[in-house]
This record gives C-alpha cells, sequence and structure tokens, in this order.
C-alpha cells in the first residue's frame, strides 16, 4: 500500500504551547488503507499531533497536507466535511441522548454520502443492546466505541483514534483490532495513538516514534524496537 499518494502529509510541523515545543518539526505521511501507529513517551507530542491534524488547533509551524489541499489551522468541523475526523482520550457524548441519537447527531451533522447507517453502526460497534440507553449509562468501552461511531457516521478518509484501547479486556481488543483492520481494508487511512504496544504490534503497517516533538524512527514496531535511540527513550534516557 505503500506506493499509493499519501492522503495526508505533514511537514516540519511546529506547535508551541507559550515557549515550550510540543511538537519541533515533525514531518511524516499516510497513505489511503494504511494503519500508522504514533508512539513515543508520555509528553512526545503524540496527542499533539492529533489534534493538529484533526483542526483543534493551528500549527505555529509547517504544513499539513490532506488530499492534495493544505488543512494547516482549518476549523475542526471542516475538516470533517473534507474527510477528517477523529475519536478522543476521554469520549464526551450527550450524556442525555440516547446512543442511538448520538449516532443521529453525528450523521445529520456529518451528511456523508454513502455513510453507515445507525442499524448497521450499532451492530458493528456492539451497541445494540443499548441503542435506547442514554450515553450517560454506557461504560468507558462503550462510550468509545460510540465516540468511534460518532466519528464513522461522517465517513472519514482519515480516521485518527487516540488511546481508543484504553480500558479494554483482551477480547475487546482482538475483537476492536478486526474492526479496525476492516476499515482499513475499506481504503480508509488510519493514525492510532496507543500505549499498548501489543495492540500496536497487531494493527499497524508502520509506526511512527516521536521523542520531544521530532520523529526518531520510521518503520515497523518490530524493528522499531532494536533500535538503540527507540530503546533509550523509552527506558529514559
Ligand atoms: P503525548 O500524547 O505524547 O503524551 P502530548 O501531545 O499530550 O504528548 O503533550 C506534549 C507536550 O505538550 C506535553 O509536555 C504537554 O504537557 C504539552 N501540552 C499538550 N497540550 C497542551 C496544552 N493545551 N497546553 C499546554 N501544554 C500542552
Amino acid at each position: 500500500s505503500r506506493e499509493k499518494a499519501p492522503i495526508l502529509k505533514v511537514s516540519k510541523l511546529v506547535k508551541r504551547f507559550g515557549g515550550f515545543h510540543a511538537l519541533d518539526g515533525l514531518s511524516f505521511h499516510v497513505v489511503p488503507g494504511e494503519i500508522l501507529g504514533l508512539v513515543g513517551p508520555n509528553g512526545s507530542g503524540k496527542t499533539t499531533a492529533i489534534n493538529v491534524i484533526s483542526g483543534l488547533y493551528a500549527p505555529d509551524g509547517g504544513e499539513v497536507v490532506f488530499d492534495g489541499t493544505s488543512s494547516g489551522g482549518v476549523a475542526s468541523h471542516r475538516l470533517v466535511h473534507r474527510g477528517i475526523n477523529r475519536t478522543f482520550q476521554v469520549p464526551k457524548p450527550f450524556l442525555s441522548l440516547t446512543v442511538r441519537e448520538n449516532i443521529q447527531v453525528a450523521l445529520a451533522y456529518g451528511g456523508a454520502t454513502g455513510a453507515p447507517s445507525i442499524p448497521e453502526l450499532l451492530e458493528d460497534f456492539r451497541l445494540k443492546e443499548v441503542a435506547d440507553r442514554p450515553a450517560a449509562d454506557l461504560n468507558s468501552a462503550q462510550q468509545k466505541m460510540l465516540d468511534l461511531t460518532r466519528a464513522l457516521a461522517t465517513r472519514p478518509r482519515l480516521l485518527l483514534l487516540d488511546e481508543l484501547a484504553a480500558g479494554l479486556n483482551p477480547a475487546e481488543l482482538d475483537w476492536i483490532a478486526g474492526r479496525i483492520k476492516a476499515l482499513a481494508s475499506t481504503g480508509m487511512a488510519i493514525i492510532v495513538v496507543e500505549h499498548l504496544m501489543g495492540f500496536i504490534e497487531q494493527i499497524t503497517d508502520r509506526v511512527i516514534v516521536l521523542n520531544a516533538g521530532k520523529e526518531i524512527f520510521e518503520g515497523t514496531l518490530a524493528t522499531a524496537v532494536r533500535e538503540p535511540q527507540v530503546i533509550e527513550v523509552f527506558l529514559g534516557g
């Protein structure tokens, strides 16, 4: 899949918070149908990268190009219509609305032709039994799945998953790994931020290792874990 033209290209991205460089010249790309992992120690800039690519933050330098068009600094709701959507570490559904209503809102808002239907999303992400319960009643795994259906309802071509797997049990992890691979097999590009290395190894084609807001390695996770400079940052050199 790496011969395909990238759907996303990030070049020399900089994001500052005060004088601190959370992203300090980050460059990478992702192609359609690829699952790319962003890994690195706490504070290395993974979530910030997702936040900039999804339009939550404007970059302070560098470039983000999505589908051939500059997208850095474009507001999230516009990027949703262009084909970028994401999940959050801590999902924030409309708590008083039912699961079905939450998905309805996303479908109405996203307005993408060819978006999956509510019954399909409920079935695919194991939310059928809780479809008519308020989102406030869901456990954390179900809230994550609802957050994912909300993103998928807008039919993204680039999906950003921020700690989707955190808190899932091993059986749920296996199952969601299969679902994520199935999404990629439809041509969706997926960027995954996760701490669980087994999960990253199971689903990604390639990883970018970040340290201090920069890429220090690009390749498979199996290769990454044998690189001295990768080992050093993970062991807290
Ligand atoms: P990671 O996801 O790799 O753990 P983050 O991208 O969350 O790292 O954070 C990178 C650095 O930027 C951290 O030092 C963090 O404290 C800082 N940071 C992230 N977001 C903000 C913010 N909104 N305001 C101030 N500092 C932030």
